[in-house]
């Protein structure tokens, strides 16, 4: 006998007869005799559609309200996989965040899971009952709903899997593991077998959204063994593992992209000590990450311009921000710029080659793609580029780095 626990995308429970087939393979793991606890999405578009309706009310919206609001498509699938069981025969009850619970801090819309009570959920295993539990959601410190970020259901299912202490925990999803780089966009993409956390790790938090990256985070300091794989197709997935279970190294592994990116270049601030925390703190203390940071000479002398990229979604609450501490920074402009993308090489191999960066950019020339902003770590290389060209550069990329199958 086995825990083992099984996430299921908003793909995998888009339409009713869809959750019925996610249901029979619940019911295959549980026939096994294994304690099964299933972490379900919201059905595909339904977040979408939630998050477009907030925001069609409020812009500038209390995230506590918001939380409430798009938390709810999971409680739905919870709810309808666990009929779908019942149905055939399997005992099962849905469970929402709230009533374990699962505990988070208060930061409203990209919570991070503290603490998982699993007592009740132990004790149904004992009487042979399969556990649905919504995805996505939280309960914080003010009993208030949370939730996780968008693709939060996979640090669900993680953080449960690492807090039932269970054998294994599949993400079911509409591809059959993880690729090279989104198959979608390039077709020549290839599976991997396997990929390390670390990997995975930038991977997802350079915006492949296969698995949300608190999810590898935690996966990769509980040791959890995690599979990603197709709920449509059984074949198998890509296993996530430690670098010493991966025999043959590639220098780039992966390639990934985010246009949840925007831009934003302060034109003309003082160039003196305490700039950088006079913009950054704020930023910070409001809950907005700044990702890539560029500061560049100013054409006008003892200023400079500090360049920056946050999310799209704190883009507008971004602005308004530096518009309110203008008085204090003494700016000269602020230039705004949503249509940009992000692409990342990634490769532990990158340690000890050099050169993967000149291929990047001599890549990107080739094709008269212009660089904005460029970032590097020990295992990756990101550049900004316009949004218009974020299939020319990956597919360049994925052939320049030799990914291509044959
Ligand atoms: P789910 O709803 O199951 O959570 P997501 O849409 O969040 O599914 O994630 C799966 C999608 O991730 C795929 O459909 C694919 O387009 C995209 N994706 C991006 N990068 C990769 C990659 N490197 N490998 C596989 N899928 C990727
Ligand atoms: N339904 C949520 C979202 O769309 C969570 C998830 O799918 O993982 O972001
Ligand atoms: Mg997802």
């Amino acid at each position: 006998m086995a825990r083992i626990v099984q996430k299921f995308g908003g793909t995998s429970v888009g339409d009713l007869d869809r959750i019925r087939h996610v249901a029979t393979l619940v019911k295959a793991e549980y026939d096994r005799g294994n304690e099964v606890t299933v972490v379900p999405s919201a059905m595909a578009g339904i977040t979408n559609g939630l998050v477009e309706n907030v925001n069609a009310i409020s812009r500038l919206h209390d995230t506590r309200e918001y939380d409430a609001i798009v938390s709810t498509g999971e409680q739905v699938t919870a709810g309808l996989l666990a009929l779908a069981l019942q149905n055939i025969g399997v005992p099962a009850r849905s469970w929402a965040a709230w009533q374990l619970p699962i505990r988070t801090d208060d930061m409203h819309g990209k919570a991070r899971i503290k603490e998982i009570e699993t007592a009740k959920l132990i004790e149904r295993f004992g009487e042979g009952q399969v556990a649905v539990v919504a995805g996505f959601q939280g309960l914080s410190p003010q009993n208030r709903i949370t939730t996780l970020g968008r693709g939060g259901s996979d640090t669900s299912a993680v953080a449960l899997a690492a807090a039932l202490n269970a054998d294994r925990c599949d993400i079911y999803t509409d591809v059959d593991g993880v690729y090279t780089t989104d198959p979608r966009i390039v077709p020549k993409a290839r599976k991997l077998t396997r990929i390390t956390y670390e990997e995975m790790l930038e991977m997802a938090s350079q915006g492949a959204k296969v698995l949300q990256t608190r999810a590898v985070e935690l996966a990769m300091n509980q040791g959890v063994r995690l599979q990603v794989r197709s709920t449509f197709e059984d074949a198998p997935g890509t296993l996530v593992v430690d670098e010493d279970e991966i025999v043959e190294q590639q220098v780039v592994s992966g390639i990934a992209y985010s246009r949840d990116e925007a831009k934003i270049t302060i034109v003309g601030v003082e160039d003196r000590p305490g700039i950088a925390v006079g913009i950054f703190g704020p930023l910070s203390d409001a809950g907005i990450n700044v990702d890539m940071i560029v500061q560049n000479i100013s054409a006008e002398s003892g200023r400079t311009d500090m360049t920056f990229t946050v999310g799209k979604s704190d883009f507008d609450r971004a602005s308004a921000l530096l518009d309110e501490i203008g008085e204090t920074i003494n700016y000269r402009s602020i230039d705004l710029d949503d249509n940009v993308v992000k692409i990342s090489v990634i490769g532990v191999g990158m340690r000890s080659h050099a050169g993967v960066a000149k291929q990047m950019f001599g890549a990107l020339a080739e094709k008269g793609i212009n660089i904005q902003v460029i970032s590097t770590s020990e295992i990756k290389i990101s550049i900004l580029i316009a949004e218009e060209y974020t299939e020319l550069a990956l597919r360049a990329l994925h052939t320049a780095y030799g990914l291509d199958q044959d």
